[in-house]
This record gives C-alpha cells, sequence and structure tokens, in this order.
C-alpha cells in the first residue's frame, strides 16, 4: 500500500518530517521539547527498511519521545472499568463516582458485601458522597459528544471537536452522528463487540482518511493557491489521506496472522483464514451501509483490500494502549499514608469498597492504538529504547525511554516481544513469528553462535 515514484516519496518524506514535529521529548526538569529522532532508511540487517534514528545522544532514562495516537480505541469490554475521553483516553470525572459506578454494575443482581449499603454506591455514583483526599485523583469534568450520543465523553471541549472533526461525526451513533444509516452503524458496533473489536479502530481510522481527504478537496476548492500542497483531484486528495495509515507496516489481516496453534493441517488453516476474511467483509459492509454517501465519494477507502490492510497495519504494529487507573492510584495513597487517625478514619471507608472492588480495583485503562513514528521502531532482543511511562504520563500518549546512553546516529529499537530478557532465541521468534521476520540482532546472532558451538 506504500506508494511508490519521486512525489510520492517526496511525500513520505514530508509525512514523517510532521509526524515528527507533532511529537515530544521531556526534559529532565520537565519542561517539554522538540523530538530528536529521525526516520531513514536502516542497515542492511534490516533488510534496509526504515527505521527511526537518534539525531543526537541520549542518557540512559531519558525521554526520547512521546507521541499521540494516529488513532486509538479502548477495548469495549474495557469501558465498564475505565470512563475516559475518547480522543486522548485521560480519564474523566471523580473517583468516587468510578468507584460507586463500577460497583453498582457489579452488584446489580446481589447485595453489596456489608457494611456497604446500594444506597452509598448511588450517593457515590451520583457525586453526593464523596470519597476522604479523592478529589486531588479527580480528572476534568466529562464533556459529551458533539453529536449527543451516549457513548462517548470527552475531558475537554478542545478534545470533543477534535474527535468530530477527525473522525467522530462519523462514527457518531447519537442523533447529531452523520452517518446515514443508523441502524447499520449500530450493527456494526454489535458485529465488533461479538466478533473483535478491532474493526472499531478499522473503523476510526477509515472515518480519519474520509475526513482528512473531505478538508483536502474542500481547501482544493475554495483556495487555489494552496495547489500546491495538494493537487486538485479527489485521488490526490484521497493518496494525501491515506498517507499516514498507508506508510506503516502492513499487510492483509488474514495473511499476515500466525496460524493459531490448534490448525492441525492446511485445510484448517486455509478455514481459518478464510474465517478472518469474512468476518472482515461483514464489517465492512455494514459500515459502508451506515456511511453511504461518504462511502460513495471515497470508493478506495472502503475496499475489502484497504480494510484488510489497515487491520493488519494494527497486528504488526499495535502498541498496547494502557493508561494507569486513579482509582487504584488513590487506593495506593491511602494505604501509603502516614499511620495515625486520619488514615485509620479514611481506611473505614476504603476498605469495605476495596473488598468489595476485589481484584478489580487497579484495572487499567486498556485498548490498540496506532502511532505513525513509534511504528516505524525496528524490532531488537536487546533494545535501546523502550516504552515506558510515568506518573505524569495521564493520557494514551506512547511514551519512549532510552534504556541506555544512545550516541547520535545510533537507530533507535525496541522490542516486539514482551519480556524478552528473560526468554531464549527460539521463544522469541515464536513470538516475532506474527511480525513475518526471523530476528538477526546482535544477540540473536551470539545466541546461534552459542548453540552452534555447543553443538559441536
Ligand atoms: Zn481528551
Ligand atoms: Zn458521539
Ligand atoms: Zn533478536
Amino acid at each position: 500500500m506504500e506508494p511508490v515514484g519521486a512525489d510520492a516519496r517526496a511525500a513520505v518524506d514530508e509525512h514523517w518530517r510532521c509526524a515528527i514535529a507533532r511529537c515530544r521529548a521531556r526534559a529532565s526538569n520537565g519542561a517539554m521539547t522538540a523530538c530528536d529522532v529521525a526516520v531513514a532508511r536502516a542497515r542492511e540487517r534490516r533488510g534496509g527498511g526504515r527505521g527511526v534514528f537518534a539525531t543526537r545522544a541520549f542518557e540512559r532514562g531519558e525521554c526520547v519521545m512521546i507521541e499521540r495516537a494516529l488513532v486509538g480505541a479502548q477495548h469495549e469490554e474495557n469501558v465498564k472499568h475505565a470512563r475516559a475521553c475518547e480522543n486522548c483516553h485521560r480519564y474523566v470525572g471523580t473517583v468516587s463516582s468510578a468507584v460507586g459506578r463500577r460497583l453498582l454494575e457489579k452488584y446489580a443482581n446481589a447485595a453489596p458485601p456489608k457494611p456497604t449499603t446500594r444506597e452509598d454506591l448511588v450517593k457515590l455514583a451520583s457525586g453526593e458522597a464523596t470519597l476522604p483526599g479523592a478529589d486531588a485523583f479527580d480528572g476534568p469534568r466529562e464533556v459529551g459528544c458533539l453529536g449527543a450520543c451516549a457513548r462517548n465523553v470527552y475531558c475537554s471541549e478542545a478534545c470533543a471537536s477534535e474527535a468530530w472533526r477527525e473522525r467522530e461525526s462519523l462514527m457518531c451513533p447519537g442523533e447529531k452522528g452523520m452517518a446515514t444509516n443508523k441502524r447499520a452503524l449500530d450493527e456494526f458496533y454489535a458485529h465488533a463487540r461479538e466478533t473483535n473489536d478491532i474493526f472499531i479502530l478499522a473503523a476510526k481510522a477509515v472515518a480519519t482518511m474520509c475526513a482528512r481527504a473531505s478538508r483536502a478537496s474542500a481547501r482544493d476548492r475554495d483556495d487555489g493557491s494552496s495547489g500546491k500542497e495538494i493537487e486538485r483531484d479527489a485521488s490526490a486528495a484521497e493518496d494525501f489521506a491515506r498517507l499516514p495509515f498507508a506508510v506503516v507496516a502492513n499487510a492483509p489481516w488474514w495473511e499476515s496472522v500466525a496460524t493459531p496453534h490448534d490448525c492441525e493441517d492446511e485445510r484448517a488453516e486455509m478455514e481459518f483464514r478464510t474465517t478472518l476474511r469474512t468476518l472482515a467483509q461483514d464489517s465492512l459492509d455494514l459500515l459502508r451501509s451506515a456511511w453511504g454517501e461518504t462511502a460513495n465519494a471515497w470508493p478506495r477507502f472502503f475496499t475489502l483490500e484497504t480494510y484488510g490492510r489497515l487491520i493488519g497495519a494494527f497486528e504488526l504494529n499495535n502498541l498496547e494502549l494502557v493508561v494507569e487507573s486513579p482509582v487504584e492510584n488513590y487506593f495506593l495513597a491511602i494505604d501509603a499514608a502516614p499511620d495515625g487517625e486520619e488514615k485509620r478514619a479514611a481506611m473505614r471507608v476504603t476498605q469495605p469498597l476495596l473488598d468489595a472492588l476485589d481484584t478489580e480495583y487497579d484495572i487499567p485503562l486498556l485498548g490498540s492504538a496506532l502511532f505513525s513514528v513509534q511504528s516505524g521502531f525496528n524490532h531488537d532482543c536487546d533494545p535501546n529504547c523502550e516504552p515506558m511511562k510515568g506518573e505524569e504520563d495521564i493520557d494514551g500518549a506512547c511514551v519512549i525511554i532510552a534504556r541506555r546512553d544512545i550516541a547520535a546516529g545510533e537507530e533507535l529499537t525496541i522490542s516486539y516481544v514482551s519480556d524478552e530478557a528473560s526468554k531464549s532465541r527460539d521463544e522469541r521468534n515464536d513470538e516475532l513469528c506474527d511480525y513475518g521476520f526471523v530476528c538477526r540482532c546482535e544477540r540473536c546472532e551470539n545466541e546461534l553462535r552459542e548453540q552452534r558451538s555447543r553443538k559441536r
């Protein structure tokens, strides 16, 4: 899907420059600064593909990059645990009401454990009662969706209008949403919830492309002078809109997913891949009927190939979206408070709630997201960078930290394998199957040499 030709290459370079310009880094004194990385061709070891490079030296522990998601979505089943801004994934509302709401849902069909009563929970959920000292952990007040849906909330007017402009006008099931067939849109969401909520992320990407393309062609119509940046014709507007998604590694979802271990033979594998393809086709059909006119205006965004490659891109590049829960932070702070009457009084209120929440008290916000520059980081089994968020990182942005001192010009790498340090070369490569390559990093090569010399 990556565009070719000299013009296209210039457009790709320009895309990376803009994407990096939108990233930030955090200096050791906490101030936000520009991000000092570049995207370039990587060395042969990486098959000549793209990589991200340091344009200055970094010290171990230093923040290399903070990037907002190109598109992100909270997992559907996680929504009951975390009420967050649809746009930046920051928690919204108060800790007290979050606890009340969660417990009311958990004990919808049974009495909550004593001494807590349903009335206590209703008061917490509605804001009539608050937990001692919890206000320090509260998020911003909830702002409703511009389309008046019950589905999404926002942390600010700015996030609500940005989301509306970028994708929510199409995604919104509310009465002011632009979908021409609301029933099909509801069916689309239901299908995604029943099968795989990655379709919601894919739909958000398609909506973003439609919005970008519409804006580009409107600019062309209104203002002849912008013709330099964006060609007049719709196909150029389409190329422009697709670019951020086209440049990330992608392959059709049903081809790129690794074969499940329970597939016994080739026929079972074929069936598995056909099922994925059919699921994607059903999902896309619902989306196309939900968005009638828009889908007709930008037919290239609604082919099964494009849809499949978007989902494939999420599989290949997705970084888990995680935001720490303020509810957990509140309970931890109570626990860590110095002993005394104040702490004992607080705990008399919080302990029964904590017991009622049981293992659920620390569930964070979880989802999937695609990040432009982060997706350009290559894998290494002993990477020099890692994604790691600090206390101040309260939204869904991806934060990359240097794991050791890095020289200017060095390629920046992360591990695509979880807990890579404790895993053998075979175990690591087993996980890398999903990405379609065998790792040739220094650590892998060293371990391979050791293995061979032991065999001799
Ligand atoms: Zn927000
Ligand atoms: Zn909405
Ligand atoms: Zn390796």
